[in-house]
């Protein structure tokens, strides 16, 4: 008999049907034993009649179980509907049972919120875990939310185009993640902390619209907002003022969000600058919501605008605030073209905060080589730093690179206001503990003295144990 989902049951009523799934909740009473049952589209109540051949069966069954059940979906007598619940007006009266899989006890309860287990036994068993309610809707949101972010995105003829994960290191202000080459050893690669260069070259290359649901692997000290690893949803646009981006990124986000059944706090998004957050607010990131608003799910976007492009490292040298290979606002080009006033130049910096997160960041882009190159001049590079750093990219700038700029949204940082969770890690289906340590599986670990001699490393004994 062909396998139903537990959604559509309720349109075969009177019909003997089979369905597929784990079983949520058993509740044995001597003569009859009830079930719940669940698959990925939801629960139904199931029930063996004393007498059933099923019986013996539905004895040995326990939580968890992976099984195939056949019977007849009945109408619950009108005293027994749950209305709150769903398939609350039918039950199915088990016929046979077939037991696809067993399952030990589980290590943890998962038929609430999870949230309070231990870290690592969570992450151990992270694959019970995402059974839980709350994991099942966190990672359906995220997919919703990219699948409708996807389908706006092709709606206004953006392409989406992967780049690479073995790269070169990109600066974007963190330390990198590297991977040692085994063909040419004692060299490394580093894993992307954004595409940002591969996505300006993209507009070289001629695209003038790129999107990608992109891995950014960050070294940075582990956050509850931020992981090593997280997913930006990175674009980027040809012959585009800071306006053209902001409006694509405010139309799509409103679009999704409205689409997904959220409701936005004002509508166009309000603006400020970061000189005026910082006066208001303390902070660049900020929570526009009343104590109501919070109750009720809402989504309370703003820009913040006019970031200073520069700032002071502790050993008294200028670096970037945000990202070097940014346009500065058009008023200040010149004073940065002849390193002057330093400090006070703005960049065209624009980043959407939500409910106190920034949920993403981008700018115009510098897209000639000049002036590419006097921001890293500001930042103390010569001729030879320059060429090593960013030579191929102003390269490529001497090649008809059109105007551009872009963005990226932190997948993680949205979803998070979508779900209300506080976590990184209750949005990812894999995340890595505080510690660092993956899920399920154990890494980081040694390599084999095999492994190592391949890529021509040496560890120091101190690190081994
Ligand atoms: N590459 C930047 C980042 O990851 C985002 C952007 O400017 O597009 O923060």
């Amino acid at each position: 008999m062909e396998r139903i989902l537990i959604v559509e049951l309720g349109k075969h009523i009177g019909e003997m049907v089979s369905i597929s799934g784990w079983v949520d909740v058993r509740r044995d009473q001597g003569k009859m034993v009830f079930f719940d049952f669940r698959d990925r589209t939801g629960l139904v109540q199931g029930v063996v009649l004393s007498g059933s051949v099923a019986m013996e069966i539905a004895k040995e069954i326990r939580n968890e179980y992976v099984v195939r059940i056949e019977g007849i979906v009945n109408k619950r007598p009108e005293k027994n509907v749950q209305t709150d619940r769903q398939n609350g007006d039918i039950e199915l009266e088990i016929k046979g049972i077939e037991i696809l899989n067993p399952s030990e006890a589980m290590p943890f309860d998962i038929s609430g919120d999870t949230s309070g287990i231990d870290e690592s036994v969570r992450a151990e068993y992270r694959y019970l875990d995402l059974r839980s309610k709350r994991m099942q809707k966190n990672m359906r949101v995220r997919s919703e939310f990219v699948r409708h972010c996807r389908e706006y995105l092709f709606s206004k003829q953006f392409i989406e185009i992967e780049t690479p994960l073995l790269t070169e290191s990109t600066p974007e202000g963190s330390r990198d993640f590297v991977v040692p080459s085994r063909l040419q050893p004692g060299k490394f690669y580093a894993l992307p902390q954004s595409p940002q260069q591969y996505k300006q070259l993209l507009m070289t290359a001629g695209f003038e619209r790129y999107f990608q649901v992109a891995r950014a692997v960050r070294d940075e000290d582990l956050r509850a907002d931020r992981g090593f690893e997280h997913t930006q949803l990175d674009l980027e646009m040809s012959f585009v003022t800071k306006e053209d981006v902001m409006a694509t990124v405010e139309n799509m986000i409103t679009t999704v969000v409205e689409a997904m059944g959220y409701t936005i706090k004002q509508k166009p998004f309000p603006r400020i600058s970061y000189k005026d957050a910082m006066t208001k607010y303390g902070a660049d990131k900020f929570d526009l919501r009343t104590e109501e608003d919070k109750k009720n799910g809402i989504l309370a976007y703003a820009w913040v605008v006019d970031f200073p492009f520069f700032k002071k490292t502790d050993e008294g040298d200028w670096t970037f605030t945000h990202n070097p290979f940014s346009m500065p606002i058009p008023e200040h080009f010149d004073w940065l073209l002849k390193r002057e006033h330093i400090g006070d130049i703005l960049t065209t910096q624009y980043d959407l905060v939500c409910n106190g997160y920034e949920s993403g960041g981008g700018s115009i882009r510098a897209h000639k080589p000049e002036i590419l190159e006097a921001v890293y001049r500001v930042m103390g590079f010569d001729i030879e730093g320059l060429e090593e750093r960013i030579g191929h990219i102003l390269k490529a700038f001497r090649y008809g690179t059109p105007p551009h700029g872009g963005i990226a949204l932190g997948i993680e940082r949205n979803i998070m206001n979508l779900t209300g969770e506080t976590m990184l890690r209750e949005v990812q289906a894999f995340p890595m503990t505080r510690g660092g340590q993956t899920a399920v599986m154990k890494a980081p670990k040694l390599l084999t003295e095999k492994q190592l001699k391949e890529l021509g490393l040496k560890i120091d004994k101190k690190w081994k144990q």
